[in-house]
């Protein structure tokens, strides 16, 4: 097998998805029902205004109505919670989202939890984080869940099976360790105080990568066949880690050159490919899951509040 016949395609499975979302929004639209989603866009971080702008797009795409709500760095925190609580009242929204990070200062934790759980389309309320945990139905994080769906649609058992999951954020390595414990997988979370990773994730027959450090998954870590899901994104800005993880890879040059920058996970793709049996890319692996899985989150509210 190549390692091109390996790779986990993302996009591809991004695009099943979004048939499906777009098939369901038909059918909810021929019923006078359009799903909506509000985002909540505070600041002017560059990364998230282009997230919001993907998002608002694959909303547009999908028949899903969108609206942004945009408000300057220095919004108070009463103004957000307020803003929150017009969206909650409004019986129009079925899905609010507010991106992060906040501008500096602003306490998430108080704008999150002010979410009515039924229009959490991040997954991220204690309602719906304690759902999860008891393997309820409910809302949950988009990234962990679109990794279960490619999982699932690539045809890879999970039940059964040694994972390792590398991270414990709440939005993705504590739901991702949920997920899989629910599809019956013996997992082990790892984090920065696990000590020796490698010989931790060798034992795994899934590799679930998202710790947020560039390259941080070598071949040591890997065991030979291993299912290898890297979550992280990273952009690599200079030549030499450029040539460093893609030696002799003339398209990363290439798009290095005409970009300015690379991306890359947190696996070391080019040592570990040869030993996996199977290997999401970074780009065009878990990051096209995650808006697919929003859109999917979004309907899935808009059918649960109104009852269809
Ligand atoms: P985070 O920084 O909140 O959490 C990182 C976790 O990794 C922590 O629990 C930490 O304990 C662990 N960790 C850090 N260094 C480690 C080490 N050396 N060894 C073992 N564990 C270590 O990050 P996050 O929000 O969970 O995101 C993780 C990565 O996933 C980031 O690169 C982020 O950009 C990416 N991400 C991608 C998507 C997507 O749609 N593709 C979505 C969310 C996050």
């Amino acid at each position: 097998m190549t390692d091109q016949d390996k790779l986990l395609d993302g996009n591809r499975t991004a695009a099943a998805i979004r048939a499906d979302v777009a098939a369901e929004v038909a059918t909810l639209r021929g019923a006078g029902i359009t799903p909506r989603l509000d985002v909540v866009l505070a600041g002017d971080d560059p990364a998230s205004r282009v997230y919001v702008g993907s998002k608002a797009k694959a909303c547009g795409e999908l028949g899903i109505e969108s609206h942004t709500h945009e408000l300057p760095a220095a919004v108070t925190q009463r103004e957000l919670e307020v803003l929150v609580d017009q969206l909650n009242a409004d019986r129009e929204v079925d899905g609010i989202l507010v991106q992060l990070p906040l501008p500096a200062g602003r306490d998430s934790h108080a704008v999150l939890d002010r979410i009515d759980p039924a229009k959490d389309v991040d997954g991220f309320h204690p309602h719906n984080v304690g759902l999860l945990q008891q393997g309820r139905p409910g809302l949950v994080p988009c990234t962990p869940a679109g990794v279960m769906e490619l999982l699932r649609r690539e045809g890879i058992e999970v039940a059964g099976r040694r994972v390792v999951v590398v991270g414990r954020s709440d939005i993705v390595g504590k739901p991702m360790a949920m997920m899989l414990l629910h599809a019956h997988a013996t997992v082990t979370i790892c984090h920065s105080r696990t000590r020796d990773l490698a010989a931790v994730a060798r034992q795994a027959e899934i590799l679930v990568a998202a710790a947020g450090r560039l390259a941080l998954i070598g071949a040591d870590h890997v065991a030979e066949g291993a299912v290898v899901v890297d979550v992280g994104v990273h952009r690599v800005e200079d030549r030499a880690t450029v040539e460093r993880l893609f030696p002799g890879n003339a398209k990363k040059l290439g798009t290095f050159e005409s970009r300015g920058a690379v991306l890359a996970g947190d696996v070391d793709f080019t040592a570990v490919a040869p030993r996996a049996s199977r290997i999401t890319p970074v780009p065009g692996g878990v990051g096209p899951l995650t808006i697919a899985m929003l859109m999917a989150n979004t309907v899935r509210a808009a059918r649960r509040r109104r009852g269809v």
